[in-house]
């Protein structure tokens, strides 16, 4: 299924986000995060794409075949430029067709040292026209409620964006922030730039202190004081932490709802106990 379709249905789509396991973790502890996702039925699932390395990429294949032909589930695959020329686009896109994954997520991707970038496609937004033109995958793209890092300005950032739905992206998929008003702020730029596509919410809960300011300083979201003092409290007490995070979460998606957005992307971090939990307190929310 075309993840477009979703859209039409008249409620708000929730959808999640897994990762390929690192390498020090076994493979197969990807069954665990599916097998429990499973049970909550998101509308779609996201697999992210390496920063580099032919097993990275093999494994989004992999992990996208998975989630739609034995989980029966729709499944997105990422793909980003900096990874992948004309060639390895063409490989993968021919890959995923044979296995039935419907959608896939285009994105430049960000440079990695170890990996010297390919060339082919210098901006998400070429990549989205490729794969397009190919005309057998849906295609989603990329937005950032706060700008994104490398943008001069909001006003360039909507235009750039503008070019990547102009290319053919159908939905977008956010950044994660932590202040709705940001989001909303950023829904009324893209609206009065002519951005009329489908666009996701994407929510990160905070369950640890490192990894939520790594998160913020590679992304650049900001921190409202509300969480600012979460994790001044809490930051030192994981149980406490996850608590409190797993309440800001559902609390942003509730607000998120009420306020008309159309879709819900939670960032798992792989964890689906947490992303049960916050699906479990948003069911009735989501159908109203
Ligand atoms: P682009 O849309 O190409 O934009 C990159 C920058 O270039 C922006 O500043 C934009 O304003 C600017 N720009 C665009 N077009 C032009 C132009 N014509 N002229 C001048 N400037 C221009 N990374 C991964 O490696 N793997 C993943 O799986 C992955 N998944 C992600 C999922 C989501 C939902 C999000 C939000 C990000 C994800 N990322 C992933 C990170 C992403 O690759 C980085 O944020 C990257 O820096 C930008 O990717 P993009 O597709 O938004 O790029």
């Amino acid at each position: 299924m075309k993840l477009c379709e979703l859209f039409k249905q008249g409620r708000t789509v929730f959808s999640c986000e897994v990762f390929p396991p690192k390498k020090t973790a076994p493979v197969d502890s990807i069954y665990k995060t599916l097998g429990g996702l499973k049970d909550i039925r998101p509308d779609f699932i996201s697999v992210t794409f390496g920063a580099g390395g032919s097993q990275a990429n093999q494994s989004t294949r992999e992990i996208a075949s998975l989630i739609e032909n034995q989980y029966h589930i729709p499944a997105m695959a990422h793909l980003t430029c900096v990874v992948a020329g004309r060639e390895d686009a063409d490989r993968l896109l021919t890959e995923l067709k044979e296995e039935g994954v419907e959608n896939v997520l285009a994105l430049r991707g960000d440079i990695n040292p170890d990996y010297p970038p390919k060339t082919d496609f210098k901006y998400a937004s070429e990549l989205v026209a490729y794969i397009r033109e190919r005309g057998d995958f849906g295609v989603s793209a990329a937005c950032y409620p706060e700008g994104h890092p490398e943008s001069p300005d909001l006003v360039s950032d909507i235009r750039h964006l503008k070019e990547k739905v102009d290319a053919g992206a159908q939905h977008l998929v956010s950044q994660l922030f932590f202040d709705n008003d940001d989001f909303f702020r950023f829904l009324e730029r893209a609206r009065i730039a002519g951005i009329n596509v489908p666009i996701e919410a994407g929510i990160m809960p905070v369950l640890s202190k490192s990894s939520i300011q790594r998160m913020v300083s590679g992304c650049g979201a900001s921190m409202p004081s509300k969480l600012t003092r979460i994790l001044a409290r809490y930051g030192d007490h994981p149980e406490a932490l996850r608590e409190a995070g797993i309440a800001y979460a559902i609390d942003q998606i509730s607000d998120l709802i009420a306020g008309g957005v159309d879709g819900i992307h939670l960032y798992t971090m792989n964890n689906p106990d947490v992303a049960r939990q916050i699906a479990g307190s948003i069911s009735s929310i989501r159908t109203v």
